[in-house]
């Protein structure tokens, strides 16, 4: 009989701040840079006799986010020297923090959060072009925050979860594009599984997940091989390591044993002052100066407006629609809000290419289609219709549109009266079928109408005259 295991997850996720130098020399910072070799000076590339200096945006950024997520900001932090040789890494050593980060606790989605501190990134290696290695040194000294979380997620779910939302923070923040694809943001995953409520098994770390799916996948994978070798009886095979993943075989292998934080030697940069954090930043002040972040943004919409939960996370994630959505319902209520963020939600995005800011029609435009919808003057089918107008010309206003189009709702009856007249005569069929109780044929009725008047006719109107006229 199977026995039931217990999965222990911690998180390490590294993020390239978007700062417009790299952390310790005066190089762009630019991760769109596709020349190799070009945002490099000595100090990046370790000549001797270089001194770095710290990038003040870099330490301003890990307190915004240590800030948001309720932690400790240190008053005293330093920089370390993580020693160990890989061609990388030109120094030898890879600048961080070990003893003093910047930030301790705080939590993030129910999660506690151990420590978040500064380091520089590497190089970048490329095994893919033959029998050599090259390396660009664009990267090398990029400021990157690594932010560890306690092992208290238990599921692939909560772990991929985390990882979004810690995502979204960086974005609202504006300290990162943490962009998984292309390595801006490493969601690397501690895993253990253990037979035992509150005893820790053996952890393994997994590397190369580069989508939210990969790093589901991989712990999915990883504790079922886990679970797996407990329930043949070999869970001694599992070994502290690292692991990388395939994502051909959507499956982990081995890659090295794990080394041990005095393999690396730490000690404090000599090169470096170290910080008075609360003395050097108006930490107050930088509370108070922090945009609103994704969960008070959510909790917001869902208060003010009542809008659906898929549409509220279509604008915490996107600031251009959030923007957009908020000017068009200003100062309207809750049920204008709800009708404006179907349509927003739904019709208006999915006629939306690429640039939002330039083809979203004018906010005016928009607000007066929905206030004609509200009022009855254009169907759904129409205001639909007039969207698609409003999308690709930004001059001409819905009205107008509706006026040329004939969109606009007839709810005059005696408009009404010849068109229901002609569908009750061409059609004698169905009108038998409905006299002999079949209900469901006066909707395609409707829809008769509806047509020969291009969407136009009200539909309540329409059936309560052909209930009439039959
Ligand atoms: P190491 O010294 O091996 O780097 P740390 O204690 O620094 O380990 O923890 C690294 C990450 O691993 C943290 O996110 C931590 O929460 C997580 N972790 C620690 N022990 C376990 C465990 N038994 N199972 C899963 N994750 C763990
Ligand atoms: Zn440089
Ligand atoms: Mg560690």
């Amino acid at each position: 009989m199977s026995k039931t295991y217990y999965p222990v997850i911690g998180l390490e996720i590294h993020a390239e701040l978007n700062t417009a130098s790299k952390m310790f020399c005066g190089c762009r910072n630019d991760p769109d840079e596709t020349n190799p070799n070009v945002n490099i000076c000595p100090i990046c590339m370790a000549h001797p006799g270089t001194l770095p200096v710290a990038n003040k945006q870099a330490v301003q950024s890990v307190i915004k986010v240590g800030l948001a997520l309720g932690s400790d900001i240190a008053d005293f932090t330093e920089f370390d020297r993580k020693n160990y040789f890989y061609p990388d890494i030109p120094k030898g050593y890879q600048i961080s923090q070990y003893k003093f980060p910047i930030v301790s606790g705080g939590t993030l989605n129910g999660f506690g959060i151990t420590r978040i501190h500064l380091e520089e990134d590497t190089g970048l290696s490329k095994h893919d072009r033959g029998n050599f290695t090259l390396v660009d040194y664009n990267r090398a000294g990029v400021p990157l925050m690594e932010l560890v979380t306690e092992p208290v997620i238990h599921s692939a779910k909560d772990a991929a979860d985390f990882a979004k939302e810690l995502q979204l923070l960086l974005r609202t923040l504006g300290v990162s594009e943490a962009n998984l694809e292309k390595g801006e943001m490493r969601v690397e995953p501690n895993i253990s599984v253990s037979d035992e409520e509150g005893k820790f098994g053996t952890k393994v770390e997994v590397k190369n997940l580069n989508s939210f799916r990969s790093v589901e996948r991989a712990i999915e994978h990883e504790l079922a091989r886990m679970i797996a070798l407990h329930e043949a009886g070999r869970q001694d095979e599992i070994v502290q390591e690292t692991r990388g993943w395939d994502e051909v075989k959507q499956s982990t292998f081995s890659q090295r044993s794990k080394e041990n934080a005095h393999d690396y030697r730490y000690f404090p940069d000599p090169d470096l002052p170290k910080m008075k954090l609360h003395s050097a930043f108006d930490i107050e002040g930088m509370k108070k100066a922090l945009p609103e972040l994704p969960w008070q943004k959510r909790e917001r919409y869902g208060k003010d407006f009542g809008i659906k939960e898929n549409d509220i996370e279509l604008y915490v994630s996107d600031p251009i629609l959030s923007a957009y959505f908020e000017s068009v319902v200003e100062g309207k209520g809750a049920v204008f809000a709800q009708t404006a963020s179907n349509y927003l939600s739904s019709d208006l995005v999915g006629l939306l290419k690429k640039d939002l800011e330039a083809e979203l029609p004018s906010q005016e435009h928009f607000r007066q289609l929905m206030d004609m919808v509200m009022s009855g003057k254009v169907t759904s089918r129409g205001a639909k219709d007039i969207l698609a107008v409003i999308v690709k010309n930004q001059e001409v206003g819905p009205s107008a549109i509706a006026e040329k189009e004939g969109l606009l709702q007839q709810n005059n009856e005696d408009d009404l009266k010849p068109i229901v007249a002609q569908v009750i005569a061409d059609n004698g069929a169905m009108i038998t079928q409905y006299k002999e109780g079949k209900e469901a044929v006066l909707q395609a009725l409707v829809g008769m109408v509806m047509k020969q008047t291009k969407g136009s006719a009200n539909p309540a109107v329409t059936a309560k005259l052909l209930k009439e006229m039959m």
